[in-house]
């Protein structure tokens, strides 16, 4: 493969079109305007600046590697490219016109990937004529640090096409894990709980905001679940677990949570308008006013305590403090992300490996399965059984899979 190319120039587009060129290749990137082009080439060049700043890279290979990028609003230019990556909006109508329009301009054997986050690839594959060469190609953001691309095989997808881009991704220092298309992935869907649980504890009163991101980043991450949030947007956030909800016939477990809707509404979409949970325009960034709330001391049985305790103490060091509504968030997260990571194995989404390696290169400090082996698999399932009826809440019901161990 030589030419490399790339529709949509946004963060994601931009991206991976800075990590095709370091690798060496020709980069055509497309977008639909001209200003969006130029923008991605200032934000490809600030990103070099800071890698040669860091010394991953030497001032003389800048250049090159801004060279190698072709810019342009025309599709027909496509025809040279071996693989094209497409990373435009999140929306399945204009992908599957892009992905028709691809298949009709490149050659035969050009591999068609997709970057969705949470859309159907089977049901992009569909709208071409020749589905067996489209695939996903899930980076993460931002794709020239995070390693990790799920590559999503759909029952179209032929043998030789997925084989080519799992070697391809490694040649250009990337981690494949291949997954089958399936709602969310791997990542996006086992870490839905990471959101959506810390969400209810803060809507139903148990803890803080705060005081959760707090405990979340004793566990070795860098940011609490709030923080992600305002990083990741609260309107892409909401819109990935809305997605994921519906395409799972509105399980309950995944179900989103109004609230964050409506700050959504309002124009809360976090660091990119200075106001999400967190506000950011002072010099350091604190909890809105209007989300700080009394908390409700809620009664809950000592076995239930004990095992929220107990789960914490496996996970972290013996150093930490936590209070009561931080051990009993951090438990059911965890829990529920072990969980999830249950059924993804029952519907045979991923191996346990995979799944576990996914976790770690976006760097979580552990997989579902090694959480469980640190945890107990019995302690989280006798944790799951009890959330479900001290919080009345259906959602903590153990996977069959996890639930047959035991019972
Ligand atoms: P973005 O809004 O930053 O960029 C989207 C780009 O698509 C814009 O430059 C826009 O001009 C362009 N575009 C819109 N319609 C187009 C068309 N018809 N033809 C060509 N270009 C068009 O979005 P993003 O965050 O880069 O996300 C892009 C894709 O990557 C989405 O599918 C998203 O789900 C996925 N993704 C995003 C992230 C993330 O954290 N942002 C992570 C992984 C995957």
């Amino acid at each position: 493969m030589n030419t490399v190319g790339i529709v949509g120039a946004g963060r994601m587009g931009s991206g991976i079109a800075q990590v095709m060129a370091q690798a060496g290749y020709d980069v055509i990137l497309f977008d639909i305007s001209n200003e969006t082009l130029q923008r991605a080439l200032e934000n490809i060049r600030r990103h070099l600046e800071r890698a040669i700043e860091l010394g991953a890279i030497k001032r003389e290979q800048m250049q090159s590697i801004l060279t190698r990028i072709h810019p342009t609003t025309k599709l027909k230019h496509f025809i040279t490219a071996d693989i094209v990556f497409e990373a435009v909006i999140e929306d399945i109508d204009v992908k599957c016109k892009i992905f028709r329009e691809l298949d009709d301009r490149c050659a035969p054997a050009t591999i068609l990937a997709t970057n969705t986050s949470s859309m159907s690839v089977t049901k992009i594959a569909s709208a071409t004529e020749n589905p067996y060469r489209v695939i996903g190609t899930h980076f993460f953001n931002p794709p020239y640090i995070l390693k990790l691309v799920e590559v999503v095989r759909t029952q179209h997808t032929s043998d030789e096409v997925v084989e080519k881009t799992v070697e391809f991704l490694k040649g250009i220092g990337h981690s494949p894990v291949v997954v089958k298309d399936s709602p969310g992935f791997i990542v996006n869907r086992i870490s839905r709980h990471f959101y959506l649980e810390p969400l209810r504890a803060y809507e139903i009163g148990l803890a803080e905001i705060e005081e959760i991101d707090r405990a979340f980043k004793l566990l070795g991450l860098e940011l609490g679940p709030f923080e992600v949030i305002d990083y990741v947007g609260l309107d892409v956030n909401y819109i990935v677990s809305k997605s994921i909800y519906e395409r799972f016939n509105y399980e309950e477990r995944f179900r989103p949570v109004a609230f964050q809707a409506w700050l959504v509404e309002a124009g809360l979409l976090g660091r990119k308008t200075n106001s999400g949970f967190y506000s950011y325009f002072g010099k350091d960034k604190k909890v809105q006013d209007f989300l700080k709330r009394e908390k409700i001391k809620y009664k809950f049985s000592k076995k239930f305590l004990n095992l929220a305790d107990t789960i914490c103490r496996k996970i972290l060091s013996r150093k930490d403090e936590l209070n009561e509504p931080q051990k009993i968030v951090l438990a059911l997260t965890i829990s529920m992300i072990i969980n999830e990571g249950f059924y993804a194995l029952m519907e045979n989404l991923a191996s346990k490996e995979d799944i576990n390696s996914a976790f770690r290169l976006v760097k979580f400090p552990a997989g579902p399965f090694e959480l469980a082996e640190q945890i107990g698999l019995k302690n989280v399932f006798n944790f799951l059984n009890l959330a479900r009826e001290e919080l009345m809440a259906d959602r903590y019901k153990p996977a069959l899979l996890l639930a047959r161990k035991f019972e």
